[in-house]
């Protein structure tokens, strides 16, 4: 079968044995790139098939997205249901140390296994992770409801924070730095921001985001980390503590109470296809997976969210 690999000459579609394993065998239909797999390519060949944001059909045609982060299922982060923080490192997550789904097919034994509403076109089903990364975000944010918040960064994380937000907050700011980017959050429902917000994503992942993030925090509001940091990034410490601001880390998805975080984003996928045609900007067959790579990492390009489709 094809899989898309980082090698010694960059992207490439390679020829590969098809995945073996007890577990789930998941036919891959989407897979979406992400800034994080763009950065990772640049850190040089990687010997594990690229992809985290996956979607495709099982054996029997049920149709699913996958959690790329199934945890050891020994430790104890796993035996209490956050597998995304196993003490086993990136063993088990799929595309970073195990082979991942830019290809035709990706083995997922253990992983949780979302199956689709049946309004979510398994082409757009890709999306079920990185909205559930945003969805983990809000819900974490302590949001209650009738909030002010405001993006910082309007990226594919940014715009799927305004997204997972939109539903619950009052109204959505947000900044950005391309005039597509602030169009696209306009269609999913925020504005430019201005003003002052209770609760304030950070998705950019620079030092400057950050003390736009403060500057747009109200006192005692809270900023919550949906980017990155690849590199440590200065903390705005005076102003923050002058307004006593908390901070919220978000990392990946999790089960919660009442079910788990990519379950609620298949659902709210299911019921606003408009974030689906926002984010997705290009579609890719998986053999253009170097110029579906290419066009994704070149901002100038409108893009947003590419998909490869094997
Ligand atoms: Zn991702
Ligand atoms: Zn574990």
């Amino acid at each position: 079968m094809r899989a898309v690999r980082n090698t010694e000459h960059g992207i490439q579609v390679l020829e590969v044995p098809e995945p073996e394993g007890d577990g789930p065998i998941v036919y891959v239909r989407a897979g979406s790139i992400c800034g994080s797999d763009l950065h990772m390519v640049n850190f040089g060949p990687i010997e594990f098939t690229l992809g985290h944001e996956v979607a495709g059909v099982l054996e029997d045609g049920t149709r699913v997205a996958v959690d790329p982060a199934s945890g050891c299922g020994t430790c104890d982060q796993c035996a209490r249901g956050a597998t995304h923080l196993c003490r086993n490192g990136f063993e088990h997550l799929l595309g970073v140390g195990a082979h991942g789904g830019f290809a035709s097919a990706v083995a997922v034994p253990g992983h949780k296994l979302v199956t689709l509403p049946e309004s979510l076109r398994i082409e757009d089903a890709c999306l079920v992770e990185p909205i559930g990364v945003a969805v983990h975000s809000v819900r974490l944010s302590g949001m209650g409801g009738g909030e002010r918040v405001a993006v910082v960064g309007a990226g594919s994380i940014g715009l799927a924070a305004v997204a997972a937000a939109r539903p619950l907050a009052d109204e959505v700011g947000i900044t950005a730095r391309h005039d597509h980017q602030i169009a696209a959050g306009e269609r999913l429902g925020a504005h430019a921001a201005t003003g002052e917000y209770d609760v304030v994503f950070e998705a950019a992942g620079t030092e400057s985001a950050l003390s736009t993030a403060a500057e747009l925090c109200r006192p005692n509001g809270t900023i919550v980390f949906l980017s990155t940091h690849w590199e440590p990034v200065a903390i705005p410490s005076l102003a923050a503590m002058m307004k006593e601001l908390g901070f919220q880390w978000s990392y990946c998805t999790s089960a919660h109470e009442g079910g788990h975080d990519l379950d609620d984003s298949a659902a709210l996928l299911a019921a606003d296809p408009e974030i689906a045609n926002t984010l997705i900007t290009h579609r890719f067959p998986l053999d253009d997976a170097a110029e579906a790579f290419r066009v994704a990492a070149d901002r100038a390009s409108g893009a947003i969210k590419v998909v490869l489709e094997p």
